[in-house]
């Protein structure tokens, strides 16, 4: 087999594993990046995504970032370990370091760390700006990158080609090499072009969750995996083998490896996040022509993955939106419909459900009893009114304008997995930690590979823990081989 030596081996070509890579060659290490896709495919999810940040500012996180997180670190945590791995790590119970839930010292590293990571992508020539989102309603400002995830993908990637940076397109890793206990000598992979490698060196896990790999998915989440498909294409390169190849080496797991983050999409189109944000404006319906959700229990940016996690609770895990004509008073209501695909009409909502093969009474019936429910108030589409149905269970919460005004239209939905939650515990400098809460030696995770995240997802986070953490690994494998 053919050996490769390096000092540190980066796998994966997203947000995470290019910043490791150009931090660790800034400071003089030789690099290799292993990307199983395309070189024209490459950058992974951080290709596809607009990469919505959770800023305030340019050098501000917004006020709510480290809480939001905290809030979602774990379900029903022992206080005492909490406390805990908010003090030194040195003094941490053995219980408290390998917890699956998110350390308090991650969260916090990660805030602090997020103005500093921004100022270094503007250096690498990244550009920022506060644009406009698909959320016609939202709690939270959003800072972007001008291009979106690629132009910080192509940007970090010609920078990483500047600095002697070797890509291996078209190579997979498959397994860790590791002839010590808790320490990594390389990996193996397979190349498209040269067969079976050996590289030699410390390595970075990058290579994203599991969302590409439905059996891996119905080990975690269940038989409703089966009804739902990564957002964008290049989620299908995720396939879970950074985090598996590290757990078979001893690596503690952290997430919740249940859950995932989740997206209102359109079925029917095979454009990156095909999302269908204009829910809360209708009225959603399931596959028995029935109500089953309050559509807009708030702003859309904060409750749509809980909404979308609703829909996957129906059977086959759809449902859909159903809008009439005075959703098109909604100043620029076309945002909150991102799909390529036509809205299914119909003259009378006996039509409709005809065409959507829904029971034609069960579905007027459903309507009927939301419009009866509806009471008159002052409607105002992009902030939260209060307009309210009266009586109707579940209720709908805001925006609850009687559907009379035909022809009426709508969208089918069903949950995207966005990226999956589970995957390796790492500590503040993106060391992968042991199932007894120490470091691996050479072995280093971020992104998606590392877990960040339980229950309800901190929107605007992904691609910059990628960023902050990739990033942390490439200084701290510099310091180690010093
Ligand atoms: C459409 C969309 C919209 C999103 N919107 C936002 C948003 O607005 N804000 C936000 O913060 N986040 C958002 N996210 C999530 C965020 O973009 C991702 O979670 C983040 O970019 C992931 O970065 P990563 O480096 O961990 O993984 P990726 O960017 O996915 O990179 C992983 C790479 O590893 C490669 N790979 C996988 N397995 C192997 C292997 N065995 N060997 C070699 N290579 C391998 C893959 O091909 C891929 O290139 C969005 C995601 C998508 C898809």
């Amino acid at each position: 087999m053919t050996e490769l030596n390096f000092d540190l081996i980066v796998v994966g070509c997203g947000a995470a594993g290019l910043s490791t890579a150009v931090s660790a060659a800034e400071r003089g290490l030789k690099v290799a990046v292993l990307e199983r896709s395309l070189r024209e495919e490459r950058g992974g999810q951080t290709r596809w995504t607009e990469a919505y940040l959770r800023m305030q500012s340019h050098d501000e996180v917004t006020d709510d970032f480290d809480l939001f997180l905290a809030e979602n670190a774990g379900f029903y945590q022992d206080p005492d370990f909490v406390a805990e791995t908010l003090s030194d790590r040195s003094a941490w119970s053995t219980q408290a370091r390998n917890q699956a839930f998110i350390d308090a010292s991650l969260i916090g590293t990660f805030a602090e760390n997020v103005p500093g990571t921004i100022a270094w992508l503007k250096e690498q020539g990244v550009r920022f700006d506060f644009l406009p989102t698909q959320f016609l309603t939202s709690t939270q400002p959003r800072l972007l990158p001008v291009g979106g995830g690629e132009a910080i993908v192509e940007c970090l990637a010609a920078r990483a080609e500047a600095l002697g940076v070797a890509f291996f397109y078209q190579t997979t890793a498959r397994g860790l090499v590791s002839h010590e206990l808790n320490r990594v000598a390389g990996l193996r992979a397979w190349s498209v072009e040269r067969g079976a490698l050996q590289f030699n060196g410390a390595v970075m896990l990058a290579c994203g969750g599991f969302q590409g790999n439905l059996e891996m998915l119905s080990r975690y989440l269940g038989p409703k995996a089966a009804f739902i498909r990564p957002v964008c294409k290049g989620g299908y390169f995720n396939r879970g083998e950074g985090i598996q190849m590290a757990l078979d080496i001893g690596a503690a797991a952290a997430g919740e490896y249940g859950n995932f983050h989740a997206e209102p999409v359109d079925p029917r189109s095979g454009i990156s996040e095909p999302s269908i944000f204009i829910f809360p404006y209708g009225v959603l319906l399931n596959k028995e022509g029935k109500r089953f959700t309050d559509e807009a229990p708030g702003t859309v940016d904060a409750w749509y993955e809980r909404v979308t996690r609703q829909i996957l609770a129906q059977t086959e895990g759809i449902a859909w939106v159903i809008l009439d004509q005075k959703v098109k008073d909604i100043p620029n209501y076309k945002l909150g419909i991102r799909t390529d695909q036509p809205a299914i009409e119909g003259a009378t909502l006996a039509e409709l459900a005809r065409k959507l093969e829904l029971p034609v009474q069960q579905v007027e019936r459903s309507i009927a009893e939301y419009n009866a429910a509806c009471r008159p108030g002052n409607w105002k589409p992009l902030e939260l009114d209060g307009v309210a149905t009266e009586g109707l269970q579940p209720p709908k919460s805001n925006w609850a304008l009687p559907l009379d005004a035909g022809p009426y239209f709508a969208y089918p939905i069903i949950s995207a997995n966005v990226f999956t939650f589970g995957g390796l515990k790492i500590d503040e400098q993106a060391r992968v930690i042991n199932i007894d809460g120490a470091p691996i030696d050479n072995l280093y995770a971020a992104g998606e590979a590392a877990a960040m995240y339980f229950n309800n997802y901190c929107g605007g986070t992904s691609v910059l823990r990628g960023l902050v953490y990739g990033r942390r690994a490439g200084q701290t494998a510099a310091q180690v081989t010093a």
